[in-house]
Formats: C-alpha cells, structure tokens, sequence
C-alpha cells in the first residue's frame, strides 16, 4: 500500500489498526503523530509512554510539556511543527521497543516524512537515533527531555540546544 496515497484520517486509521507488531495488544490508543503538514520542523521520539497512550497524542507527559515550554521560552511553538515517534504503539513497562517492532513502524515514519518533508528533524534523545536518513533534511540530535527535566547539566545543554535550534530556524 502506498501510505502516501491515503489522507491524512486514512493514514491514521492504518495505524490505529495496525496490526503488523505485538505492540498493539497492550495499547489503548495508537500515536500517529499531529501537526502541520507543511512543517519546516519535525521532532522525532522514540515510542509513546503511559500519558501518550492514554490520550492517542505524543508528547503530552511531563516531558513533553517541558519540551513544549522550553521549545516556546525560545520563540518555536509546537503546534507548528510535526511531532511524532518512531514507533506509534507504547511498549510495556516503557521498555525500548525491539528491532523487529521498529522495523515493523518505520514505513509510517518514512511515509510522514516524506508528506511533510521538513527542513530539519530533531532527534529526541540518542533513542530516536533510528530515524531513517532522508537526502536534503538535515538531522539534530537533542537531550532528551525527559532527561533534560532531571538533570541541571543536561538542562542547561537542552536550554542551549534548542536556543541554536531557534536561531537555525531563523536562518531558513
Ligand atoms: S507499533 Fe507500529 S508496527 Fe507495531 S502495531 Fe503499532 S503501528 Fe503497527
């Protein structure tokens, strides 16, 4: 199926039904991933935890809400970009989801950034390494921010992170 094809409801639909790992069985709701589709920015996570599985929607934890106030203290707002994660399933216990799983997601990850095709995706956190590589994007790993909210070292990087994050922005 070419998930390029489908609307955007379709698309997310294919997820919500998706079947094609066991991460599905111990999910409420699938996460696609939200924000426009003209995005210049897309921030990628690794997989949604317990709060994103609950409300079908990424980033809306205590992380997230850090990295969506950090992200405005420097002029970006979220909802203007494109934010989603690898895998769109939460995982048990929140652990790493294995090879075969994120194998299984990646095609809606390469189908979301090639609609939205970005200018820059952030990579949240060294789990979000496994995004796959697209010619002519430009990819920056960041701090997690849930790691970024525990340790001040690493805030104080995040904070730095996303201040140069905001002026390459401004650049473009
Ligand atoms: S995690 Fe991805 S591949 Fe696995 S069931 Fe969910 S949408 Fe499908």
């Amino acid at each position: 199926m070419d998930l390029n094809a489908l609307s955007v409801e379709e698309f997310n639909m294919q997820i919500y039904n998706c079947r094609k790992c066991r991460l599905w069985q111990g999910a409420k709701h699938g996460g696609p991933g939200e924000g426009p589709l003209n995005a210049k920015l897309m921030l990628v996570g690794q997989n949604p935890g317990a709060d994103e599985d609950e409300a079908g929607r990424p980033f809306v934890g205590r992380a997230g809400k850090f990295l969506t106030k950090t992200l405005a203290e420097y002029g970006i707002k979220r909802e203007d970009t494109f934010i989603t994660n690898i895998v769109k399933h939460v995982s048990s216990k929140n652990r790493k989801p294995f090879d075969d799983e994120v194998r299984a997601c990646l095609p809606y990850l390469i189908a979301q950034i090639r609609l939205v095709k970005p200018e820059i995706i952030v990579l949240l956190g060294e789990s979000a390494k496994e995004t796959p590589r697209i010619d002519g994007i430009e990819y920056i790993q960041i701090i997690h921010p849930s790691a970024a909210m525990r340790f001040t070292k690493m805030g104080e990087k995040f904070r730095q992170q996303i201040a140069e994050l905001a002026k390459r922005i401004q650049k473009n």
